[in-house]
């Protein structure tokens, strides 16, 4: 229901239980301005209707009804699928895509990222946890240990990910400064550290690759 009509809904379900209150006091039990309950009042008692009237110009959403439906039978049916494929899949632009995506409240998010574990090896963590948990030592308050080790390239410019240069138009700048060099098997440094439940770590330990 629209918002002016539940409105116009409200103030008839107040004023239909006692249609002899004056205006101002059915405007004080709603909350609502005494304009807008005369005008609702007014407009009950001339055509007996509480809805919008049909309205005049281009109808709010998509032509094409079919292309729409054939898009989130696509999506349904391919939840991974990228908006450019659907687009060609379904033969429009991706831009017709995202607003019919945006018209049926579909969202996209984030794949999330998660080890590699078969249904055993899921169980068996949970029982093995268990074990670990009950055992002498875990009771007598001995600390447990945790250590992981990682490899970093040496030269931070190498690192994965994006990096840019601005630049105003009709200047140019030096290669060295648009490109990015790197060695495919580039110096890398591996660095292990234990740390305890308690608190304590150990040093970290460094070596080159
Ligand atoms: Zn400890």
């Amino acid at each position: 229901m629209k918002q002016n009509e539940k409105i116009r809904c409200e103030i008839v379900a107040k004023w239909s239980v006692d249609p002899n209150t004056s205006l101002k006091q059915l405007a004080r039990k709603c909350n609502k301005n005494y304009y807008t309950v005369r005008r609702v009042v007014l407009r009950l008692k001339k055509d007996r209707s509480i809805q919008d009237k049909p309205r005049t110009g281009r109808p709010k959403g998509l032509i094409d009804e079919n292309l729409e439906k054939r898009i989130v039978h696509i999506i349904h049916r391919h939840s991974s699928m990228s908006i450019r494929d659907i687009a060609k899949k379904a033969d429009t632009s991706h831009v017709m895509v995202v607003k019919i995506k945006k018209l049926n409240n579909i969202r996209t998010f984030k794949k999330k990222k998660a080890p590699k574990r078969s249904e055993k090896q899921n169980f068996k963590s949970i029982t093995l946890s268990r074990k670990l948990y009950e055992q002498k030592s875990a009771k007598k308050k001995v600390c447990v240990v945790m250590d992981d080790e990682t490899c970093l390239k040496m030269h931070l410019a190498t690192l994965p990910g994006l990096q840019y240069y601005s630049i105003a138009p009709g200047c140019d700048l030096e290669e060295s400064q648009k490109t990015v060099v790197f060695t495919k098997f580039g110096e890398k440094i591996l660095i292990w550290q234990a740390i305890c439940q308690c608190g304590k770590r150990s040093t970290p330990f460094f070596t080159f690759l």
